[in-house]
């Protein structure tokens, strides 16, 4: 299975939680020490999604794109206003005794995380953890996984070799 051919506990630490916990790479990569709540067993995902919104800056009426006039006032839509809105998703997912074991031994064996909760878990960029990714899958002869439009890793079979 992938797991046992990353080549290290951060690497396999990242497989498994993109695969057991079904995570995006970018949630992954956003995991901070304070996600992981050791005595409940958690881990908080924080999914930030970004809408764009158009509104009238004199009536605040909501506006489609396509308005070249706002439809309660007449006002101008070239100048309407673009809010963006943050839509917080949070989801609390279980970890297994064996995965709290492994953060525990992760978060412990590195300077930046064993003194700062706010620390990231993951000191990886996208490009580089979707390598990992890639890497573990070939050596373990699946094929790939991750699918670069949303990072989202798809497929997830463990198979035994
Ligand atoms: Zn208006």
């Amino acid at each position: 299975m992938m797991e046992r051919v990353a080549s290290c506990l951060r690497d396999r630490l990242l497989i498994r939680i993109l695969f057991r916990l079904g995570c995006r790479v970018s949630e992954a990569l956003a995991l901070k020490v304070s996600d992981i709540d050791f005595e409940r067993g958690t881990v908080t995902i924080l999914h930030l999604k970004t809408r764009i919104r158009l509104s009238c800056p004199k009536c605040k009426a909501r506006l489609g794109r396509r308005h070249q006039f706002c439809p309660e006032c007449g006002e101008e839509v070239n100048k309407a206003r673009r809010r963006q809105q943050e839509h917080r998703l949070i989801r609390n997912l279980p970890i297994d005794r064996d995965t709290l074991e492994m953060l525990r031994d992760h978060i412990d064996s590195n300077q930046a995380t064993s003194h700062d909760d706010s620390a990231l878990l993951f000191h990886l960029n996208r490009h580089r953890s979707w390598q990992i990714v890639r890497d573990c899958a070939r050596r373990a002869d699946l094929p790939d996984l991750v699918n670069p439009e949303t990072g989202r890793v798809r497929g997830v079979v463990d198979r035994q070799r």
